[in-house]
């Protein structure tokens, strides 16, 4: 049995849908950052990209990790600490990719999620490629990653389906349902 690659996740605040499918910006949430950075460390993830283009978007991000990392919130909850040094901010995706092939030494193949990809990879086909060379796992928020993405001729993971004819789940959600069916031990 090979060991797999390394797999860094991407959350994208640009480019991503509006309700109305116009491509815009996201606001960083502080929820998205803490609970998506937990879930990679759990599961043995490498790094955790937060995308924005937004300067002050991209500060803020700074200053939580710093304080949870380096100021007082490093003694009051190390491992909240230990989860958020996965994070690294990035201006665009073009950025992330660069970092993480500087990261993993090998020329990285993002992956991209989303909740209407019927006939995508699937999670074993994921595995599989996991096997061969470093991934990036992309997420949306918004209403989900921009049509752009999807002409890159880069993998789609197959959609999750829990079978009801409700599919809305949460980005930090679809991450630990996603990262259990690629990493989990069972
Ligand atoms: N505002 C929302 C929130 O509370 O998280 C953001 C929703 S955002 C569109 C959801 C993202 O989670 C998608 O871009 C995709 O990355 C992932 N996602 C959601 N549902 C999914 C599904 N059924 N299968 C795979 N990924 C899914």
């Amino acid at each position: 049995v090979t060991s797999r690659q390394p797999l860094a996740v991407a959350l994208l605040h640009h480019p991503v849908r509006d309700r109305n499918g116009a491509r815009v910006t996201t606001a960083v949430t502080n929820l998205d950052l803490h609970d998506i950075a937990r879930t990679a460390r759990t599961y043995g993830v490498d790094r955790y990209y937060v995308v924005t283009p937004v300067a002050e978007q991209q500060r803020l991000v700074e200053t939580i990790v710093a304080h949870w990392r380096e100021g007082y919130g490093a003694s009051a909850n190390p491992d909240r600490g230990e989860a958020l040094k996965l994070i690294e901010v990035v201006a665009d995706l073009d950025a992330a990719l660069a970092h993480w092939q500087a990261c993993s030494g090998a020329e990285p193949l993002p992956v991209l999620t989303g909740a209407r990809c019927r006939d995508g990879l699937d999670f074993a086909g994921c595995r599989r490629l996991l096997h061969e060379r470093p991934l990036l796992l992309c997420f949306g928020t918004g209403w989900g990653l921009a049509p752009e993405l999807f002409t890159q001729g880069w993998p789609v993971l197959e959609a999750i389906d829990g079978g009801s004819d409700y599919n809305h789940l949460p980005v930090r959600a679809a991450a630990a349902i996603i990262l259990d069916r690629l990493l989990g031990v069972t």
